[in-house]
């Protein structure tokens, strides 16, 4: 029987494929399609990693001391049962064979459905054994991740008669953004979260990524079946579980209609972005990774508005990324941009974005949207900072560079952060190491507060750059990640249009030049409104580009602005709603 969910809507688009339940533990593995004539040295490289654990676990009996408890061997057998039962034997290499499965891939899809299936024992000693078998699969993806890794085939596409190889739809309790962003190169077509909200890191990432998901679709993890035949339809946040051939066969169409605009709007790439007024307006990319850059120059960006250098320092277990390391992913990302500005913004951690991707300090704060997030977290540990500073500056050398400051709301945090670029600047000097000496800082106008002290901003920095994702969050106190409020996170709220609004004309009228880099910049329902406003710069991911140039070669900037008077005069939402009709009347 065919039903509907209803979620956020993140990620446009249509996804027709089977559903895979991904575990959380099943996150850190890869996931890709294996080559067809690979497939059998694919079984054998699962079936060497068992038997390296075997030979393991013969060799731990066997050197377990004399006066070990009887338990210990007793354990150690029932490891050794574990790993040669068929769910993870025979069933994972059916997985493989008949669905092209990376070994991984294979293990992780076994171990969930048992999990599940020990979560229904009553027997306790029985459900106890669950740890059991989780430890043995981890000690057979320890020995998988060090083998080599076959090379994976092409991510395959759902041909418009359904006959192709059907397409692999994540459903997930949840997906850390960082998690999100290691799907980049994988087979999935589509994303189903039963948690999340519209601005959430998570649904940008999967934006960024073009693919089609839904998000806060309560108990979706629950509700779905793996291998259930699903519909993600991306624009209304609708996930369709077992639809009927007739509903199949409409989103197929839209899928190919969808295809279409797409190849339709790569015309406007050379296009320059011009109204029809005559104004220039600079479209810019948001981008995740230096790799990114590419996608930026193919969608014509006139450069990066907004480089969220935190997916550098996340989920890495171990040690934060070094002055080198960094210096080169900054400066791969320069260089790819071939002589364009780069707004690389300065570690923005914390609240959905933590730095392990999974539990440490700042998921254990009180209200971690609130708490020691983005440049409160920098200047808390100034030697971190400083590296990052030095690489940064060193990047410069290479291509324009401008510094971009998250979360600014003080100006002591003003003064103490361009305190330490010069301090940075004294370490490259010392090392006689090359930078941009007149490199432009700027900060991201996104708490209140900042709106509230536009001149000192100005004053002081060299440009801005408005995060209504987080400016949005903060005026109307709604999380944006969570779905329970997200009805209330509204950007046509009259008071985050005042706030946006103002900033963009103050910073006009004092020559600072302004950016939108949150997710209205990117939204084509936003760009009339926008452009009434006097902004002139845009920064959003790749993916958005074209839609976005599509609306402000159509614009009149001189009418939008009167538009923009009124709707700026309106408070009651009739009036309101009024009001912007004629943005595109
Ligand atoms: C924003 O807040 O609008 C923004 C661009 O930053 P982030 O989404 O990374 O918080
Ligand atoms: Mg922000």
């Amino acid at each position: 029987m065919p039903f509907a969910l209803h979620g956020i809507p993140v990620s446009r688009g249509v996804a027709i494929g089977r559903a895979h339940i991904l575990a959380p533990a099943a996150l850190d593995v890869s996931h890709y399609l294996v080559d067809e004539d690979r497939l059998e040295a694919e079984v054998e490289r699962l079936r060497s990693a068992r038997a390296a654990v075997r030979a393991e676990l013969i060799t731990l009996k066997r050197d377990l001391p004399r006066d070990a408890p009887e338990e210990m061997g007793a354990f150690l057998d029932v490891h050794a049962m574990i790993l040669d039962d068929e769910a993870l034997s025979r069933e994972p290499e059916t997985l493989i064979l008949q669905r092209r499965y990376n070994a991984e891939w294979a293990l992780t899809t076994r171990l969930e459905e048992l999990m599940r299936q020990f979560d229904e024992i009553e027997d306790e000693y029985l459900r106890e054994r669950k740890a059991d078998i989780e430890q043995v699969v981890e000690r057979i993806l320890k020995v998988l991740a060090g083998a080599p890794v076959l090379a994976p085939a092409p991510v395959p596409t759902l041909a418009p008669d359904g006959e192709a190889t059907p397409g692999v739809i994540v459903v997930a309790h949840d997906i850390g953004p960082a998690d999100m962003l290691q799907f980049k190169h994988t087979v999935f077509h589509g994303f189903v979260t039963d948690l999340g909200g519209r601005t959430s890191h998570t649904a940008i990432v999967a934006r960024s990524l073009d693919i089609p998901a839904a998000v806060g679709v309560k108990n979706a993890s629950e509700l779905i079946r793996q291998d259930d035949w699903i519909i993600i339809d991306g624009d209304a946040g609708l996930v369709i579980v077992d639809p009927s051939a007739i509903i199949l066969e409409e989103y197929r169409h839209r899928q190919s209609e969808r295809a279409l605009e797409k190849k339709r709007l790569q015309r406007l790439r050379h296009m320059p972005a011009v109204t029809l007024d005559g104004l220039e307006i600079e479209l810019l990319a948001n981008i995740e990774m230096a790799e990114d850059a590419g996608a930026a120059l193919s969608a014509g960006a006139v450069g990066v508005g907004l480089f969220r250098s935190e997916f550098l320092f996340m989920n890495r277990r171990d040690e934060l990324p070094d002055e080198d390391e960094q210096f080169h992913a900054y400066r791969n990302a320069v260089e790819a941009m071939h002589g364009l500005p780069v707004t690389i913004r300065t570690i923005d951690i914390g609240a959905d974005k933590p730095l392990d991707g999974r539990g440490d300090d700042f998921e254990t704060a009180l209200n971690p949207a609130l708490g020691l997030r983005a440049i409160r977290w920098s200047l808390s540990e100034p030697g971190m900072f400083l590296t990052q500073l030095r690489a940064l500056l060193r990047a410069s050398a290479f291509g324009p560079v401008r510094i971009l400051i998250p979360m600014l709301a003080h100006a002591g945090e003003i003064d103490q952060t361009l305190d330490l670029i010069e301090q940075a600047k004294r370490q490259l000097d010392e090392r006689g190491l090359p930078y941009d000496p007149g490199i432009k800082v700027g900060a991201m106008i996104e708490i209140p507060a900042a709106v509230l002290l536009l001149p000192l901003f100005l004053k002081r920095m060299d440009f801005l750059s408005i995060g209504t994702n987080d400016l949005i969050q903060y005026t109307l106190a709604i999380d944006r990640a969570d779905n329970a409020v997200a009805h209330l996170y509204d950007p046509l709220h009259p008071a985050v249009l005042q706030l946006i609004a103002r900033t963009i004309r103050e910073a006009n009228h004092a020559g600072v030049p302004v950016a939108v880099c949150g997710e209205m910049a990117g939204d084509p329902a936003m760009t009339r409104l926008l452009l009434g406003m006097g902004l002139r710069e845009f920064s959003m991911h790749p993916a958005q580009l074209l839609r976005v140039k599509q609306e402000v070669i159509h614009a009149d900037c001189e009418r939008l602005s009167k538009a923009v008077d009124q709707i700026l005069n309106c408070y009651e939402p009739d009036e309101l709603t009024a009001a912007l009709k004629q943005l595109t009347a």
